[in-house]
């Protein structure tokens, strides 16, 4: 499917369906910030988009931060004095504290206890938890069952390694005909949960395969690592790129019952906020925009002041705004297909206003061009204009270097197709140019 097809319903809920089985098959995989779990989880995705995988090692610095030790878990358990196991990796990767140091050893119950996670006002739900930057160890477990532990000696096992490897991250660049780019970012480290974030991979897989079935303006990187020292890692790698991006998005939690959320980028108003912000009010769609707030995922980093990025961010619920939300309630059971197909005629869209939005200027600004000498205006006068004459006066109108095609089409209430076909009438006529200085066609 073209980009363009997935803006319609139908399209998009066929490609929902796809990245339901997409998402299926990378829940039961444990996920981390590093690990085995991040690669088979990135392999998943070579059906779908040709993928470069980047291992960064152990110990590469990354602006403040550096690559941490790679993390991989075999097995792990709490096992009461007959053997049997009470809490079980092999159930739920939720049930060990993602990045736990490695432990065997017997313990009482009540030394046990301050390593246990639950939630008493969720007794069935097994809580998320992680300890990247802080050697310790942990379970997570259902509160019901805690309080079923009787006392006595328990054995612990964490089989796992934390020892010096890589990062991983995959990317896939699809080349635009310009020298600008656009980024869509996504994070890859959560074990079993689906919403967060196994729907962001999913949809971005779908954008991705359709965006390579297009020929873009802008040259699109769509990026899978693990939150914040992902995105650290791959701005700390690309600098030379940071320049050339005029638009992206940080893209996850897709699949919940929420309505859209748009965040804006931290400097408000980009082209980036405005096209999205355009397409979700155009579209219908019930949503929300929220401004920036230094607080979420990856836009973060895209937004810190020495970046500054047109990066917006968009999700359903915004991070620990569902109940669900880092618990293994946020299962397959909570991604409704209904609700990715929206995300995804919404994306599309936005990642095509955002692919061809532009700053024009009118070549002969002076009085109005005579357009039916180009063949572009009705020969017969008297009628009122056509909408797609209309359209024309709109953007020469407008087309004085400071509006982009997006701003053409909140000011004059035209759809952006319109405009944009308007505008490529007008540069085909030798009417109108593109008056971004920096970006060089080739
Ligand atoms: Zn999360």
């Amino acid at each position: 499917m073209l980009l363009d097809e997935l803006i319609e319903r139908k399209a998009s809920l066929h490609a929902a369906d796809e990245a339901m089985a997409l998402i299926g098959t990378m829940y039961p995989l444990c996920r981390s910030i590093t690990g085995d779990g991040v690669r088979r989880t990135l392999e998943q995705l070579s059906p779908w988009i040709p993928l470069e995988v980047h291992e960064v090692p152990t110990g590469t610095p990354v602006y403040d931060w550096e690559v941490p030790r790679e993390w991989n878990i075999r097995d792990a358990y709490v096992a009461d004095a007959d053997g049997h196991r009470v809490v079980d990796f092999r159930a739920s990767n939720l049930h060990v504290v993602n990045y736990s140091v490695p432990v065997r050893t017997t313990m009482s119950l009540e030394e046990l206890q301050p390593h246990l996670h639950s939630l008493p006002d969720r007794p069935d739900w097994i809580p998320y938890r992680t300890s990247y930057y802080k050697e310790q160890w942990g379970f997570c477990m259902r509160h019901r069952d805690r309080l079923q532990l009787a006392p006595g000696r328990y054995e612990v096992v964490i089989d796992a390694d934390l020892r010096p490897g890589h990062l991983s991250y995959g990317e896939c660049v699809v080349p635009g005909s310009t020298d600008a780019e656009a980024i869509v970012y996504t994070h890859t480290c959560h074990p079993s949960l689906a919403n967060d974030n196994l729907t962001g991979i999913a949809v971005s897989a779908v954008l991705a395969r359709a965006m390579r079935r297009v020929r873009p303006r802008l040259t699109w990187r769509f990026v899978y690592g693990p939150g914040t020292i992902g995105s650290l890692t791959w701005l700390s790698r690309n600098e030379h790129v940071v320049p050339r991006i005029t638009g992206g998005l940080v893209i996850g939690l897709l699949g919940d019952p929420g309505a859209l959320t748009y965040k804006r980028s931290r400097a408000g108003a980009t082209a980036t906020d405005r096209a999205m912000e355009h397409v979700l009010r155009t579209a219908g769609t019930v949503h929300r925009v929220v401004d920036f707030e230094p607080y979420g995922y990856d836009e973060r980093q895209f937004c810190s002041p020495g970046f500054d990025l047109p990066v917006g961010r968009l999700s359903r619920s915004a991070n620990g705004q569902y109940e669900q939300y880092h618990t293994s309630a946020d299962d397959l059971s909570l991604v409704a297909p209904a609700q990715l197909a929206e995300a995804i005629q919404v994306l599309a869209q936005g990642l095509s206003v955002i692919d061809a939005n532009r700053p024009v200027l009118n070549l002969s600004p002076k009085g109005e061009p005579r357009l039916g000498k180009r063949g572009l205006y009705g020969s017969v006068g008297g009628n009122a204009p056509s909408g797609f004459e209309h359209a024309l006066l709109w953007v020469l109108s407008l087309a004085d270097g400071g509006h982009d095609l997006v701003a053409m089409a909140e000011r004059s209430g035209v759809s952006f197709d319109r405009i944009l076909a308007a505008a490529a009438a007008l540069e085909q006529a030798g009417l109108l140019r593109d008056c971004e200085d920096r970006i060089r066609t080739h």
